[in-house]
């Protein structure tokens, strides 16, 4: 059963004058003073901690640029929301609700009214336990020092509050978005880990001659938000774009990806250096499970250097938003909301033929390996892994809404399509989706996607039902519709 958490406080009547209406063509008619204030706590990790971005944990022995959790606070005068965006690769539920409980009691804000996600850089090092599915009872010692941090910068973003106004706008930017899965004629690039041909290959070799076609979309849009002071202090810009992270960095080095570089240029960009409270930028990762900037297409490029193409990129998203951002429209005051709901979903249960497979796979000799699949001997443990696992889980989803702007948060890596779905089916005139929000349940391919199979469907990396992704989009856009037609209320928990 779905249990709504609902903060309601929107006034319907003013939403329609504000409709019709420009440049803060509703301040007479407003309910409150928009205020914002925006911070940054550092979270970077000791040295020596395991960097889980690729197959193979590596320890930390470098840090090459320092990783965050930035946060902006909003008021409209009767709500409050945070929203965080943290520099890792997936940070799970237990983390962010350690992260929500210590902010409340530090700021008041309902835990409901809370967005935190991850960035999905690669090049951090883990905030997880063992498992995406089975929760952790004992934080490790950096899990909980993350929580502690992500409070803090909610708590420090609040201390900085002042009357604000917002504005948001989107730009396209499709050259540094493929989609990654491909439909291949060559059976021997579609062999999976459970002794099984697949129809999508994740990854091809580029420009192979048995590429066929993509597997599904891309979204070239990126979408933001810019918070300024009344008198046009850039407070806070935050974005959003549907690729999946850039790498290239140093093995071993803790980077924030081309999120680091965004926030960093994007402050450049719009003359915010060297001003206190210092401005704060932010790349939030949309819908991007199967999408990264490789062009499948092309015979490898030339060499970049090691960040020189997450820089590249970077500058590229920057300066598309900077270019959108002098056109946007400012109001000096919007309704806010926040509603969330905890959806059960099934999880996915190995089958006595993938058990029989991998019993043969763990007993075989090890000089046969050759003749079998590269990753069989990882998924044989993770689906040993999975033994433990509860039958079904209960995840959390989250929409908040900014004047006309909504915005949804899934805790899977989701993929584009669901995305677009959303954008499209929405009640708001723009809306966006931040993954990895709020938990980190592995990936979320369509049912569709499912029956085409690759790497994203397989069970280790993907782990709940087929059809997770349909009930997502049903109830993320219910919530929608309550935020849309929320009338004013007390608040809830
Ligand atoms: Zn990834």
């Amino acid at each position: 059963m779905l249990k709504y958490c609902l903060k309601l406080n929107a006034f319907i009547l003013l939403l329609t004058l504000f409709c019709l209406t420009t440049t803060a063509g509703f301040a007479s008619d407003k309910k409150g003073v928009l205020k914002a204030g925006a911070a940054t706590s550092n979270i970077t990790p000791p040295l020596g901690q395991l960097i889980v971005g690729g197959w193979k944990p590596i320890p930390a022995t470098q840090v090459h640029d320092e990783l965050h959790a930035r946060s902006i606070v909003l008021d409209d005068g009767q709500t409050r929301l945070a929203i965080v965006l943290c520099d890792n690769v997936g940070i799970p539920e237990s983390v962010f609700d350690l992260a929500k409980e210590q902010a409340h009691k530090a700021t008041g804000i309902p835990k409901s009214h809370m967005l935190l996600a991850s960035t999905h850089t690669h090049s951090a090092t883990t905030a997880r336990g063992p498992s995406k599915v089975i929760r952790e009872t004992e934080l490790t010692e950096y899990q909980k020092f993350l929580a502690n941090r992500i409070a803090d910068s909610i708590q420090r973003a609040l201390f900085q509050l002042e009357p604000a106004r917002i504005g948001w706008g989107k730009v396209d930017e499709p050259s540094e978005v493929h989609n990654r899965r491909w439909f291949v004629n060559d059976t021997s690039l579609l062999t999976n880990p459970f002794g099984g041909i697949d129809r999508v290959r994740m990854n091809p070799p580029r420009a192979h001659k048995a590429l066929d076609r993509p597997a599904g979309p891309t979204d070239p849009e990126i979408s933001f938000i810019s918070i300024q002071s009344l008198d046009q202090r850039p407070i806070a810009l935050l974005a959003n774009y549907s690729l999946h992270y850039v790498g290239g960095v140093r093995s071993g080095e803790i980077s924030a990806d081309y999120f680091g570089y965004f926030a960093r240029i994007i402050t450049r960009k719009l003359n915010a250096e060297n001003q206190y409270p210092p401005f704060v930028g932010i790349l939030s990762n949309g819908t991007s499970g199967d999408v990264n900037n490789i062009n499948f297409t092309e015979k490898n490029g030339r060499r970049y250097k090691q960040y020189e193409k997450m820089q590249e990129v970077a500058e590229k998203v920057a300066s598309r938003v900077q270019e959108a951002h002098q056109k946007i429209t400012f109001h000096d005051w919007v309704p806010l909301g926040a509603a969330t709901a905890s959806l059960p979903l099934k999880l996915r249960k190995p089958t006595p033929e993938m058990l029989e497979h991998f019993a043969k796979v763990t007993s075989a000799p090890k000089d046969k390996s050759q003749t079998r699949h590269s990753r069989e001997e990882i998924y044989a443990e993770r689906i040993a892994g999975l033994k433990d696992a509860p039958d079904e889980i209960q995840i959390p989803l989250q929409a908040i809404r900014i004047g006309d702007l909504g915005i949804t948060a899934i805790p899977f890596e989701t993929f584009t399509e669901t995305g677009l779905e959303l954008k499209d089916r929405s009640p708001f005139a723009e809306t966006f989706t931040i993954e990895l929000a709020n938990g980190s349940f592995g990936y979320l391919p369509t049912p569709e996607q499912h029956r085409w199979g690759g790497y994203e469907t397989w069970l280790g990396t993907n782990f709940v039902e087929k059809d997770a992704s349909t009930k997502i989009v049903t109830t993320l856009l219910d919530l929608f519709q309550s935020l849309k037609n929320e009338q004013p209320s007390t608040q809830t928990k």
